[in-house]
């Protein structure tokens, strides 16, 4: 089994005289607080390199902190080693009679998956394994000016599909090497809606999949809800509030079952109180007739109460949705899928949704087995990046745990991603 140290966890009773030390006469770089609410305690982290220490600081009576400090005092109060896949480990450590605290992986912070080895099992060391995935920064909202326009790109949450249904007919060696699947086949997803700010207003694109999903469905997909659109809309000094216009790619739960959210008594409302909603019609059409093969994507809750409540615009076809603003229908993932190019001032950006909904997926064969129409999306894809190579467009990659936007380049043939965002 190979786990590397990623931070030593240290209880502190008194942050100012911890910090004389740590930060003052050793001089490390101490990090901003970070509140981890589940479990009550106040993390300052210090570089210090490869892995870091963390100060840690009880938030109440009741936090595993306080608990140790009350018992020993202050001091090491756990290593954290990363491991790989930490199920297999788990797997791995309880065949050899490791007691565990931990049975199962549990949600740790960033999307990561934590579990507790017992310090009787250490020699009396606490010690954490940590799956670390994605990169702690990979869903920090961020702005980008954009000509007379602003992009920013936010996120709601991490889920898991197929890692097969994602990569269609590409075998499993080829995309295990870019997305290592879990245990249950699944990769590791970002939903990642945008904000186009212009003279028009707040404009969001997609909104994720909100909080309607029943426990079991959550629990198949995945669905890591710790930190969701509400926590990136209000990093960026945003609210649901602030948005004038949501524009849907289509109408699948992962991209668009933000749009509506329950209320304390039950009924299903707009999720942005003051947004008209616009909708392609051919789109609606095919989400209120589903068939057997996209059923399970299209998700009534989430569209059919905007209707109710009169907010929504259709529109037939391509072209502006406000200046600067175009929708480009690609058919292919479903029948009616589009994309949409953000222009100004000479530059293109462009959210290309479940055209190219990975840094992975700009091979033009990586086409999601989920497609209706996959020879479609070959087709349009192939057009696209080329053209997207040749004008420099900033892609917005929707569904990549860690690259939210990047430009696709071409060297000596190969092809990749330069990240932006
Ligand atoms: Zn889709
Ligand atoms: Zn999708």
């Amino acid at each position: 089994m190979k786990a590397i140290l990623d931070h030593v966890g240290i209880a502190v009773d008194d942050l100012e005289q911890a910090l004389t030390f740590y930060r003052d006469a050793l001089g490390l770089d101490v990090q901003p607080a970070e509140d981890v609410p589940e479990q009550r305690v106040r993390v300052h982290a210090v570089q210090t390199g490869g892995a870091a220490l963390e100060l840690l600081e009880a938030t109440d009576e009741a936090s595993p902190i306080a608990r140790h400090l009350a018992r020993r005092g202050p001091g090491l109060h756990h290593i954290t080693l990363r491991v790989d896949d930490l199920r297999a480990a788990l797997a791995h450590l309880r065949a050899r009679g490791v007691r565990l605290v931990d049975d199962e992986p549990r949600q740790g912070a960033e999307g990561s998956l934590i579990a507790f080895i017992h310090p009787a099992a250490a020699r009396g060391v606490l010690v954490e394994l940590k799956q670390a995935r994605p990169a702690r920064s990979a869903l920090t909202p961020a702005r980008l000016p954009w000509g007379r326009l602003t992009l920013t790109t936010l996120h709601d949450g991490l889920f898991g599909l197929d890692g097969g249904a994602m990569f269609g007919v590409v075998p499993r060696t080829l995309w295990a090497a870019e997305a290592p699947p879990d245990d249950r086949n699944r990769i590791l997803l970002a939903m990642r809606p945008l904000v186009v700010e212009g003279e028009w207003g707040h404009l969001l694109i997609d909104c994720g999949a909100g909080d309607k999903m029943p426990a079991k469905q959550r629990e198949i997909y995945g669905l890591d809800r710790t930190r969701h659109l509400d926590h990136a809309l209000a990093d960026v000094g945003l609210s649901a509030d602030a948005i004038d216009l949501v524009l849907a790619t289509h109408l699948h739960f992962d991209h668009f079952g933000g749009a509506t959210r329950r209320s304390p008594d039950g009924r299903l409302l707009p999720r942005f109180a003051n947004a008209r909603y616009r909708i392609r019609r051919a789109e609606w059409h095919d989400a209120t007739h589903p068939h057997e093969r996209n059923r399970a994507s299209y998700l009534p809750d989430d569209f059919l109460p905007l209707q109710e409540a009169g907010v929504v615009d259709f529109y037939e076809d391509d072209g502006a949705i406000v200046p600067g603003v175009r929708v480009v229908r690609t058919g292919g993932h479903t029948g009616q899928h589009q994309i949409v190019f953000v222009e100004s001032d000479g530059k293109t950006a462009v959210f290309a949704a479940d055209l190219i909904p990975t840094i992975a997926h700009i091979r033009d064969a990586w086409v999601m087995g989920y497609d209706l129409f996959p020879m479609e999306t070959l087709a349009f894809k192939k057009r696209f990046i080329r053209e997207a190579i040749e004008r420099e467009y900033l892609i917005f990659f929707e569904h990549d745990p860690v690259v939210a936007a990047g430009y696709i380049r071409e060297k000596n043939g190969r092809r990749f991603v330069e990240p932006v965002l």
